[in-house]
């Protein structure tokens, strides 16, 4: 399981997402665990903090509400950086079509 709370050294507990209800009151299903194998199943509301805009609108955090570490958008994520910079790359070249 990939913990979604990044490489943020604040939390002790680490989180992934089992489910996502999709409707804004609708509790998200949460898988906790910690290095010494302790496992939880908390039903958590979605974190309602929002990121600063960027072309693709503002960037809604995937994490759960009152979550100790950074919000998702803060969280450095190697890949994904380098994934919308090659988006981003390819819809500047298409700008530029006639
Ligand atoms: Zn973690
Ligand atoms: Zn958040």
């Amino acid at each position: 399981m990939l913990c979604e709370l990044g490489e943020d050294p604040a939390h002790t507990a680490h989180a992934a997402v089992l489910y996502s209800a999709a409707l804004a009151d609708h509790p998200d299903l949460w898988l906790f665990w910690t290095d010494d194998g302790c496992y939880r199943f908390p039903q958590l509301p979605p974190c309602l903090v929002q990121g600063k805009g960027s072309r693709f609108g503002r960037e809604a955090c995937m994490l759960y509400d009152q979550h100790a570490s950074r919000h998702s958008w803060a969280i450095s994520d190697p890949l994904g950086d380098l994934v919308s910079e090659m988006v981003r790359k390819a819809m500047d070249e298409t700008d530029d079509g006639p």
